[in-house]
């Protein structure tokens, strides 16, 4: 049975670790890889995340002023008008190939939607 044992302890100690390692930079909490918020700064052009225990603030992407968002870890999503936010994917989710991410693809703006 300790095949059995290691194959449930490692991926448990793995998600510790990586939960650890991705805990609350202001209040340590761990849960906060998995609990965060999102919200964005259209004004700024950023987007945060924050913990939704002490309300810490991490810039972790960028927003354009349609409210879509290209998080740093290549996550895709946008921010609906009355504030939710709604995941879109992955922003390499088309292939593997080296395709640039397109921050100057868009020019023009404000032609996207419905
Ligand atoms: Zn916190």
């Amino acid at each position: 049975m300790e095949v059995l044992f290691f194959a449930v302890l490692i991926p448990i100690l793995f998600l510790i670790a990586v939960a650890y390692i991705n805990r609350c930079k202001s209040c340590g909490t761990i849960t906060y890889s998995f609990r965060k918020a999102r919200c964005a700064d259209i004004d700024s052009g950023k987007a945060y995340l924050v913990c939704n225990k002490c309300g810490h603030k991490v810039c972790a992407g960028s927003v354009d002023e349609t409210g879509t968002v290209l998080w740093n870890t290549g996550h895709t999503g946008v921010f609906l008008d009355d504030g939710e936010y709604k995941s879109t994917g992955h922003s390499d989710r088309n292939g593997f190939h080296s395709n640039p991410i397109g921050y100057s693809d868009g020019s023009g703006g404000g032609g996207g939607g419905e």
